[in-house]
């Protein structure tokens, strides 16, 4: 028997769907392609991930690499920028003039699609890398090392 509209849970049917991180590397390194950002991957017309290009070995120069993570930094730095500079709270997303928002949690979100750009252009399952740490520093001591932060 076939659920009316109105039996459904609205708050269900309202929520947006929830992606894996995998899910968002892929997604997010697509993007980053079409857009342009990776112009030494695409060959001929036909645009691949570099890590199919040389049958299973990395094509991406590290050069390329050292570029992605200094772009990686410079939106860590936007975001100690924002913090330093702008008043309103951190969670707020503001639009100055336009479509384009902005806000801390902007320059943080700026920070994790740089990161699953690169997880996903490297072949690298970021996924299974966090459950792997996370479940190393569940072992550690309290503030290992006597660190101060
Ligand atoms: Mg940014």
């Amino acid at each position: 028997m076939k659920a009316r509209y109105d039996d459904l849970d609205k708050d269900i049917i309202n929520t947006p769907p929830i992606h894996t991180l995998t899910w968002w590397q892929t997604e997010i390194h697509q993007l980053a392609i079409e857009k342009g950002w990776w112009p030494h991957i695409v060959v001929g017309d036909k645009v691949e991930a570099a890590h199919k290009i040389l049958d299973g070995s990395v094509a991406i120069p590290t050069s390329v690499i050292i570029e992605k993570l200094c772009l990686i930094h410079a939106e860590v730095s936007e975001a100690l920028e924002f913090l330093r500079y702008e008043k309103m709270s951190l969670d707020k997303i503001q639009y100055m003039g336009g479509s384009k928002p902005e806000g801390f949690s902007i320059e943080l979100a700026d920070v994790v699609i740089r990161i699953l750009d690169l997880c996903c252009a490297l072949d690298i399952n970021i996924e299974e890398a966090i459950r792997v740490k996370h479940e190393y520093n569940k072992t550690r001591p309290y503030r290992h090392g006597n660190k101060t932060a």
